[in-house]
């Protein structure tokens, strides 16, 4: 045990305070061995450090400017659109920097009020409810919703918040092998003994981009009587005519129970998330779910970027149609020119390479050829599946995007992954 002992604290070298004792030595060591285990297993994940806003051109600190940007979840460049950024800045000024209070104490505002209806009214749900991220809204849904009588079922290639989220329930656990529908239809036949059914998968997967088959799942519910809950940050705003989400794009919103989502992705990438579905569900979650109850209520210039965002989303559907046309172009001319794109449809485009190695040195050249991408392999993805995850956004141009694909390229052809 490393805990126990009183930790005395000293001011360091550098003007920080470090804890001195038997106790706090304890600790740094047993950190520095573990810190070394990362490094030593190269999962060691490295930040850039960016110096100007989000989007498709990035300057780097310490150098590095006009990046071309081809791997954050800006799908739809709102991060930084003038509107947007306007609009928490009005939000700023007339509520101020926060509320310094949960939702039920005294931190709830007008426009958060606003903003909750909008977003049951942009999925076409009955209400909505709040919270700071969708990693909270999964941690909070499965435990509220979910007693041991009931049984969840989970693609087992599931965002981790989803997979935390069913952890803290208490109901039977159910793991499908990924969208494998005769999979998840025995394990339906097995849980038929339980008193209510909840599939939950993500929308669009993020390592592969690939969609989940929604039609499929939602007959299967409805044959052996089951929710489905679906998880959609990475298809708000973007996927679907009206870019609803993959409800839309596979045409089955009405029978879709409930919607988790993030605003911190294509929703001007702010923060925060939610959940939208039927309004006693909601209610329900306003009484019990732990992440609302206990955590701060949304800053509002957070609500004020993600108001306009729907605004804008509500006026047209041109920003998410242009998305679609972007993300066509990358997909075809990487494929003709050799490259395997995982996913179909999707604007994450893996590259898929297979070894680590060539994802580290490929990313690390094309970040030399000012091109931004990031090499994904073991244990983010399954060994022998390493890649390289390309995001297309709205607001990249076609010389953007192919600028990408020629670097890409010249990048394959040095390292041997294109003949
Ligand atoms: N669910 C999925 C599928 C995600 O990709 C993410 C973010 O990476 C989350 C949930 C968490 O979203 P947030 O950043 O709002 O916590």
């Amino acid at each position: 045990m490393w805990c126990g002992t009183a930790v005395r604290a000293v001011r360091g070298a550098g003007g920080s305070r470090a804890a001195s004792g038997a106790a706090a030595a304890q600790l740094r060591r047993w950190l520095e061995g573990e810190l070394e285990g990362i490094r030593g297993a190269g999962t060691w994940k490295s930040e850039r450090v960016i110096a100007s806003r989000q989007g498709p051109h990035l300057r780097l600190a310490g150098g590095g400017a006009g990046i071309l940007n081809f791997c954050a979840n800006n799908y739809l460049g709102l991060a930084s659109h003038p509107q947007v950024i306007r609009a928490a800045v009005q939000a700023l000024e007339e509520f101020g920097a926060g509320l310094s209070s949960v939702r039920f104490i005294c931190g709830t505002q007008s426009i958060h009020k606003d903003l909750e209806e909008k977003i049951a009214r942009f999925h076409q749900r009955e209400d909505a409810i709040l919270y700071a991220s969708c990693f909270d809204a999964n941690a909070g849904i499965f435990e509220a919703l979910l007693t041991p009588e009931d049984a969840v079922l989970s693609d087992e290639l599931n965002h981790a918040s989803i997979i935390d989220g069913i952890r803290l329930c208490k109901a039977n656990k159910y793991r499908y092998k990924h969208m494998d529908m005769h999979d998840l239809e025995a394990k339906l036949q097995d849980a038929q003994k339980h008193r209510l059914r909840l599939v939950a998968t993500d929308g669009a997967f993020s390592m592969d981009g690939d969609i989940a088959p929604l039609r499929e799942i939602c007959q299967l519910a409805q044959k052996y009587d089951a929710l489905v809950f679906i998880d959609e940050c990475h298809a708000t705003g973007f996927l679907g005519p009206n870019g609803r989400g993959t409800d839309e794009l596979l045409g089955v919103m009405d029978k879709v129970t409930i919607i988790n989502s993030t605003l911190g992705k294509a929703l001007g990438g702010a923060a925060g998330g939610y959940t939208t579905g039927p309004k006693p569900l909601i209610d329900l979650l306003r009484q019990r779910s732990r992440p609302y109850l206990f955590s701060n209520s949304l800053p509002p210039a957070v609500v004020g970027c993600a108001s306009k965002a729907l605004d804008l989303l509500m006026e047209s559907n041109a920003i998410a149609q242009s998305m679609a046309a972007k993300t066509q172009r990358f997909r075809s001319k990487m494929t003709a020119a050799g490259f395997t794109i995982s996913g179909k449809d999707h604007p994450i485009c893996p590259v898929m390479l297979g070894d680590a190695r060539l994802a580290a040195v490929m990313a690390e050249d094309m970040l030399s050829r000012g091109i931004y991408v990031i090499g994904f392999s073991y244990p983010v993805v399954p060994k022998g599946k390493a890649r390289i995850r390309v995001q297309i956004s709205a607001v990249h141009s076609d010389e953007d995007i192919d600028r990408c694909v020629e670097a890409f390229i010249e990048v394959g052809r040095k390292h041997g992954a294109l003949p």
